[in-house]
């Protein structure tokens, strides 16, 4: 059979009819050993779930094919497969490059606890190929792109960066977060893990904690996998299944979350109350034509400042009925939240801080007629 296409690949890479009972969906192996057939006999590979369990395989089978990798793994969040990533490519001495608008848990776990074993970092404004190009080091291991950015969704050129780093032999990395597999294909860009809060649109109904990576050649998945096990911050067998069924659905969700924020995106730009509105599918937004390029669709996350400041802004958060008021993103439910004082509260001060009067959404995939009616009367 021929190449199979996203929508295909979502519901059936990674999962056989159960042999045993010919279940289509493959069952949550709720277990930590197996059976051995004489000692050292695997069926099937399996020893200790930590190590392996076959619902973890099926949803890291089912990433790899989804981002287009060798090698998918799932770990128990986002952070857990950041850190992964971290200690198996950095050692003490090493320099990393990440964005100024990076997520800000990611900003933490660079500054706050991988710096203490020895590594710096400098932050780039990632947008800028020529700032990423002059950031590079001798020393220099890895730079971390996350495009669309969190929460002014600034984009950064995939492929030019991936042409940078190439030469330079410096890994590149690819937060795949907001835009899913579905939207972006960032190793077919050239990057060479792609990181995933499977958390957010890949679990896609609020309801599981998980992260993936994702990589390009064996080599390097090999090596991954290695420090998964060593570690231990695996997904667990019933959360891996969520982001597996989630994954079935991603691209309709994501067609639609996509269709709801560019109505609302309209709606925002000529109200009085908003100043400015960022979303890389507005014509006048800096990264508009590289996220054209190398994006299906723009997503469901919308940013927009509030004329009258910070507490006005704060207000329209606390007004929204149908938007509920919570961090995270990507679920069918619509989300609202204040950034600086709620998701990216720990990068005050920092070269991440964002402004005050921003509000960010996650636009999910209710009837949008309702979501236009909450946010009109959430303004005033
Ligand atoms: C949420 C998020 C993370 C962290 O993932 P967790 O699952 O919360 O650990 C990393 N990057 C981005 C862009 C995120 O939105």
């Amino acid at each position: 059979m021929s190449e199979q296409h996203f929508e295909t690949l979502a519901i059936h890479a990674g999962q056989e009819p159960d042999e045993v009972t010919g279940a289509v969906v493959p069952p949550i192996h709720q277990v930590s050993t197996y059976k051995q057939d004489g000692v050292g006999g695997l069926r099937g590979g399996y020893e200790y779930s930590r190590s392996a369990n076959p619902t973890r395989t099926a949803l890291e089978e089912n990433l790899a094919a989804l981002e287009g990798g060798r090698r998918g793994l799932a770990f128990a969040s986002g952070l857990a497969a950041e850190d992964c990533l971290l200690r198996t490519v950095l050692k003490p001495g090493d320099h990393l490059v990440i964005p100024d608008d990076a997520y800000g848990g990611t900003f933490r776990l660079i500054a706050k606890v991988v710096e203490r074993w020895g590594v710096t970092w400098s932050v780039v404004h990632s947008s800028d190929p020529e700032a990423v190009r002059a950031a590079l080091r001798p020393e220099t291991k890895a730079v971390w792109v996350e495009t669309p950015s969190n929460p002014l969704l600034g984009i950064t050129d995939i492929a030019q960066i991936a042409d940078i780093t190439r030469s330079a032999g410096v890994l590149l990395v690819v937060d795949n977060t907001f835009a899913s597999p579905y939207l972006q294909q960032p190793l077919a860009l050239g990057a060479d893990v792609v990181v995933h809060s499977t958390t957010k649109y890949m679990g896609g109904h609020s309801d599981v904690v998980g992260g993936a990576l994702v990589a390009r050649d064996a080599g390097l998945g090999e090596e991954l996998a290695y420090h998964q096990n060593a570690m231990g911050a695996i997904a667990g067998p019933f959360d891996a299944w969520l982001v597996l069924r989630g994954a079935k659905t991603l691209a309709v969700r994501m067609d639609r979350h996509s269709a709801n924020a560019a109505r609302i995106v309209e709606m925002l730009v000529s109200h009085p109350r908003v100043s400015q509105v960022y979303y890389p599918g507005l014509e006048s937004h800096p990264g508009h034509e590289v996220a054209a390029k190398q994006m299906r669709d723009f997503g469901g996350m919308v940013s927009f400042r509030v004329t009258e400041g910070e507490e006005a802004a704060v207000q329209v958060c606390n007004r929204a009925q149908l938007f509920t008021l919570g961090e995270s993103l990507g679920g069918v439910e619509s989300l609202i939240e204040h950034p600086g004082r709620m998701t990216h509260a720990s990068v005050a001060g920092s070269a991440l801080e964002v402004p005050a009067d921003l509000v960010r959404l996650s636009v999910g995939i209710e009837s949008v007629d309702d979501l236009l009616a909450d946010l009109a009367q959430a303004l005033g």
